[in-house]
């Protein structure tokens, strides 16, 4: 079965090894006998016709200057995609354009589109470390944070998890990013998904069973992935 992944501004949105999201989900899809087709949709590209997973990174502030405009016109797309139930992957400067807006701590307005309810202002002092956030859904996700944009969530938006370790959203109130739907809000780079393959996996899952397909993917043994995962349980921040 073919499944179509989505990598949004693979040019500007790309710091620190988010394309790692998107290898992992590609192998761990051939993995389990599926046949994934990446499509890569940047400034000015139409989304193609069929949409199954979308992925997006972080990047700087210059570079989400850059997007902005485009991420305006392709709003009602990705609203359309989260109503379809169409999961998604946002990672930090992504993650802020899908909130309601982003004042960077130069003081420039980058507005969002209001996916997640969510605001963020930028600070004076980077959050730069190792995090662990407890999630419901996906279990402890480890991953690496570096922002100086705080996150406030709206009255009804529910975060990805608490913070275990870390800054999350805004090193304040404990919450770590942000779940609308299917879609997926967070500050965590890593990259994310090669050391959390539940996440990997429930984004898989989540495609399938929107297409109507059986979902229950097969686990797999990963020893590496343990032990990266020990490791990262014991890393300070
Ligand atoms: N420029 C944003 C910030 O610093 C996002 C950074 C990122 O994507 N890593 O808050």
């Amino acid at each position: 079965m073919t499944l179509h992944l989505v990598h949004l501004y693979p040019d500007e949105m790309n710091t620190y090894g988010d394309r790692g999201n998107r290898l992992t989900l590609l192998q761990r899809a051939r993995w389990r006998g599926l046949d994934p087709v990446v499509h890569f949709v940047g400034i000015g590209d139409d989304f193609p016709e069929e949409t199954d997973l979308v992925l997006g990174g972080g990047g700087q502030d210059s570079a989400q200057a850059d997007i902005q405009a485009d991420v305006l016109r392709k709003g009602d797309r990705l609203h359309q995609l989260v109503r379809d139930g169409v999961p998604m992957l946002m990672v930090c400067g992504t993650y802020q354009l899908l909130g309601r807006r982003f004042r960077t701590h130069e003081g420039e307005e980058i507005a969002g589109i209001g996916v997640f309810d969510v605001e963020t202002i930028g600070g004076d002092r980077r959050l730069i470390g190792n995090a662990a956030v407890q999630t419901e859904a996906f279990g402890t996700l480890y991953g690496f944070e570096n922002h100086s944009g705080r996150t406030r969530l709206g009255a009804d938006q529910q975060p990805l998890g608490r913070v275990l370790r870390g800054n999350g959203n805004n090193g304040e109130d404990g919450t770590e990013g942000a779940r609308t739907g299917n879609a997926i809000g967070t500050y965590l780079h890593g990259p994310l998904l090669p050391a959390n393959p539940v996440l990997a996996d429930a984004l898989l899952s989540l495609a399938l069973a929107r297409r109507g397909e059986p979902a229950q993917l097969e686990p797999i043994d990963e020893p590496l992935v343990e032990r990266s995962r020990a490791e990262a349980a014991t890393r300070a921040y």
